[in-house]
């Protein structure tokens, strides 16, 4: 039996996300925002929490951890770099781990940058990855702790998934990401149809999330720093790539 994803606004602006596995009933939270949301989730579906997955420290990813393994025990993972600053950790993870929610098997990648221990889950069975803070749609992480060369790299390890990849991340930043990315390729016809698509998305109440690496790798320009016209179009030819990637970080930060 295929997984099944739920996603689900927590606070302001980020998205908790339940991963189940029907054989077994194992669920995982990925990050925990806040409790309450995660508990609706947990009602509506019928589902049981077994494990949270943290994807980094800041805060509006592990404020409800202590209050979700207090009411369900369930098991905490996180990425070995930053356990200390994440509270309820019973096992830790670096890349190439692998983890298991029931029978649904994930693989540990290191993608810092917005962190400098951030990791993020590929579950390949289920076509599916939990990205955090790295990637957004039409968009990527700020640099807060690591540098873009850090970031980009990071990026090509997401990129490198296979296209058919649902990535889930951390927050609906879609519509504000694609004003920014126009401004770097206004004539991207990927690009142009995302934006229509984000805005009827919106306007439905509905989220812009998950999105696929295939889709990404068209229109997101934090994924196409490596390609000629993108460094053509910000006046960088020729540059390397984390320059590049650099540059349009240091934009979309002003902009
Ligand atoms: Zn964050
Ligand atoms: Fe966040």
């Amino acid at each position: 039996m295929p997984a099944e994803m739920r996603l689900f606004p927590c606070l302001k602006d980020n998205y908790g996300v339940l991963l189940h596995d029907p054989e077994t009933g194992a669920t995982a939270s990925i990050d925990a925002p806040e409790a309450a949301p995660v508990e609706k989730a947990l009602r509506e579906t019928g589902w049981r929490l077994t494990d949270i997955l943290v994807t980094h420290h800041h805060g509006d990813h592990t404020a409800g951890i202590d209050e979700l393994k207090r009411r369900h025990g369930c098991r905490v993972t996180a990425p070995v770099r930053e356990a200390s600053r994440i509270p309820g950790v019973d096992a830790t993870v670096g890349d190439g781990d692998t983890i298991k929610i029931g029978q649904l098997e994930g693989r540990v990648l290191d993608t810092p940058g917005h962190t400098r221990g951030h990791i993020s889950y590929h579950f390949k069975g289920a076509r599916a990855a939990f990205v955090g803070d790295t990637l957004f749609s039409v968009g990527c992480g700020r640099l807060l702790e690591g540098d873009a060369a850090m970031m980009w790299d990071s990026l090509l390890k997401l990129r490198a998934l296979p296209d058919d990849t649902r990535i889930y991340c951390g927050h609906e930043y879609t519509a504000s990401n694609v004003r920014f990315a126009l401004s770097i390729e206004p004539q991207n016809a990927a690009l142009k149809a995302r934006a229509e698509e984000v805005e009827k998305q919106a306007a439905a109440g509905r989220p812009t999330i998950p999105t696929t690496i295939g889709a990404e790798k068209s229109f997101n320009p934090f994924l196409r720093a490596d390609d000629p016209q993108v460094a053509a179009a910000i006046g960088m030819a020729g540059a390397a790539a984390p320059a590049v990637f650099g540059e349009i970080r240091k934009r979309k930060d002003n902009f």
